[in-house]
């Protein structure tokens, strides 16, 4: 059945600090594009595949995503997610939801059990509870927040995944608990088809960094454009993306892969937590560049 090469990529986050070592996170990153290419081999869908791996990472502590999620400036976790099905282009997301284990199953409910894109606050609480999705008992006793750990004044450490499968369909997933110390019901990037997150039949996309310039810059959706237009590849779309980010003031990172396996991962802060796993069977994770 497998005729195309499969690949992957995820990433835990754009906001790394020069010197803090995440041999933790890279080593957890590196086993999960082992599960992806394991699951991949095995035929599994790449939508399917996206949601497993960010689900893994949510419930991992290790991100600013779930568990490991900032606290707004009230001291709630309300989270973003959004996964993207590139072969029909169905999407779902949810923005700002409050006390739920993993968002990107609810944000894939969002996808399948209704007939809208983006749910926000209240109403993905009770879509999610309403399809028995696993509540957060006590906010305060289970979020860890990452960030918090870290002493920094800006928490970016979403996580996101895109995918190939064998049968050539890409998909992609990003899971955010936003940046430390938010405004309550700021939403970020994430959720937003286009900004942060985007799959189509020729390219999955994922993106961290300060969301608001990615936004601006409409940066998921433009390295699909880049890509379907102009014919870059991946890796000159999410570069130029990132320049526009840039322009505007901000940083982070970009995940791609392309319809036929090639995969990208730029960023332009000082450093992404990624994993690859390359069409030829690699796989490769860190930090930094060299
Ligand atoms: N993009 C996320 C946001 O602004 C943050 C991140 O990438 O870590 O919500």
């Amino acid at each position: 059945m497998a005729s195309s090469p499969v690949a992957l990529v995820l990433h835990g986050g754009a906001g790394v600090l020069a010197r803090r070592s995440y041999d933790r996170e890279v080593e957890h990153l590196h086993s999960l594009a082992e599960r992806g290419r394991t699951l991949l081999h095995d035929g599994m869908s790449a939508i399917d595949v996206v949601a497993d791996l960010t689900r893994a990472m949510e419930v991992s502590g290790l991100y600013v995503a779930g568990k490991g999620s900032a606290p707004n400036v009230e001291g709630r976790y309300e989270l973003d997610a959004a996964i993207m099905d590139g072969p029909c282009r169905m999407a779902g997301a949810v923005a700002a939801l409050e006390g739920f284990v993993s968002p990107i199953d609810a944000a894939r409910m969002v996808m399948e059990k209704t007939p809208h894109v983006l749910l926000a606050g209240d109403g993905a609480a009770r879509l999610a509870r309403k399809n028995g999705l696993e509540e957060v008992e006590d906010p305060d006793s289970y979020y860890k927040p990452a960030a918090v750990a870290d002493n920094r004044a800006i928490a970016t450490g979403t996580v996101g995944a895109v995918a190939l499968d064998a049968e050539g369909r890409l998909a992609a997933a990003t899971s955010t608990g936003g940046t430390l110390k938010k405004t309550p019901g700021r939403v970020g990037d994430c959720p937003l088809i286009g900004s942060g997150t985007w799959a189509d039949t020729e390219v999955a996309v994922s993106c961290t960094g300060q969301g608001e310039y990615f936004i601006r810059s409409l940066a998921a959706g433009t390295v699909a454009a880049r890509i379907r237009y102009l014919q870059e590849s991946p890796d000159e779309a999410c570069r130029w993306a990132l320049k526009d980010v840039k322009r505007l003031g901000g940083d982070g990172g970009i995940i791609a892969v392309g319809k036929d396996g090639r995969v990208a991962f730029p960023w332009n802060s000082e450093g992404m937590k990624h994993a690859v796993l390359h069409p030829d069977g690699r796989i490769t994770a860190g930090v930094k560049a060299g």
